[in-house]
């Protein structure tokens, strides 16, 4: 068995433990099967792994535990988008990595599986904040943070108010989609809706380019179709304003459930006055994963863009 396999079923094991015993869910299991390795003092299996093994080994049990009770906020981002993300930090942040560190913030941070993939590739040249609004979650991401030694400081918060965080060289985030329900909230925000609720993705992106240096990029996975609905025009207009869009790459559909559910990446750069906007955006797409000539193709593409810019 490998190295993840083999965290992944002594996690199984105790979690199942705990939901038999204590009438539990596997995923509240999953955070006492964490809580149970860090108070061991020593732990060779975890000593002996890489990061990323304990990573995935911890994202698939939260995997398993997430399918079996579904709530709807309850989401992961997989490692295909994580990865895919940081092959694009690296892409813009090429000389700031080979000196370190960078500083990341992910506001809706969940598991903390998205910003973890991408720290792991970047071993010791990050540095990060991280935000969520629900409990469980930012726990089960505090116990994989210190488990894979990344350092992380987390805010359990709604990320739409008032955060104390200073500006960041890059925000990476799986933005979470739908209506912001705090109205008293959405009104301080340039964003907020004329008329009914506000988008939360929307007032993300907002909050996301307050809290980012000026020259600082931002990556976002966005609903597919962000920029056909009837708000996404001020979007656009705020987006011209404060940043310039760098790309926007579309991925493959094979990755999701349904057509509803479709992601892309957006990348922007926070305006500066020492630099200028890329002579056109990076728009792409990413192709089935399985194709590796057509990978090949659409890495190059980016390559040449890069160049060109
Ligand atoms: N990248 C995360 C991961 O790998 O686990 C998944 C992010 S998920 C698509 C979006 C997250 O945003 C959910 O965990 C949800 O609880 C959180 N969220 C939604 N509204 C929020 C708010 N107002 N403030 C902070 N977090 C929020």
């Amino acid at each position: 068995m490998e190295k993840f396999e083999q965290i992944f079923s002594l996690l199984n094991e105790k979690a199942e433990k705990y939901e038999k015993a204590e009438g539990i869910s596997f995923l509240d299991g999953v955070l006492q099967a964490l809580e149970d390795v860090l108070d061991e003092k020593e732990q060779p299996l975890f000593q002996d792994s890489t990061k990323d093994d304990i990573r995935k080994a911890i994202q698939i049990a939260i995997l398993k535990g997430m399918r079996k009770t579904s709530q709807p906020n309850h989401q992961m981002t997989p490692d295909t988008l994580g990865l895919l993300v940081g092959y694009f930090v690296e892409q813009f942040f090429e000389e700031q990595l080979k000196t370190g560190p960078i500083s990341l913030l992910d506001p809706a941070v969940g598991t903390g599986n998205l910003l973890l993939t991408v720290m792991n590739l970047f071993d010791g040249k990050t540095s990060a904040t991280g935000i969520e609004v629900d409990e469980l979650l930012i726990r089960l991401a505090a116990d994989s943070a210190e488990l894979t030694e990344q350092p992380i400081v987390l805010y359990h918060q709604d990320a739409l108010q008032k955060m104390l965080v200073d500006p960041v060289d890059a925000v990476i985030c799986d933005l979470p989609v739908g209506y912001y329900p705090n109205e008293e909230v959405a009104l301080e925000y340039e964003l907020c809706a004329h008329e009914g609720m506000s988008y939360a993705h929307h007032l993300f992106i907002e909050q996301s380019i307050k809290h980012t240096k000026e020259g600082g990029y931002l990556f976002f996975l966005i609903p597919a179709n962000m920029f056909e609905s009837e708000q996404s025009k001020d979007l656009h207009k705020y987006l011209k304003k404060t940043t310039w869009i760098q790309a926007v790459i579309q991925l493959p559909e094979n990755l999701f459930s349904a057509k509803a559910h479709e992601k892309s990446i957006l990348i922007l750069q926070k305006q500066t006055k020492s630099e200028r906007a890329p002579r056109e955006v990076l728009l792409a797409k990413v192709p089935n994963m399985s194709n590796k000539e057509a990978l090949a193709m659409f890495f190059e593409k980016v390559q040449m863009w890069k160049e060109s810019k």
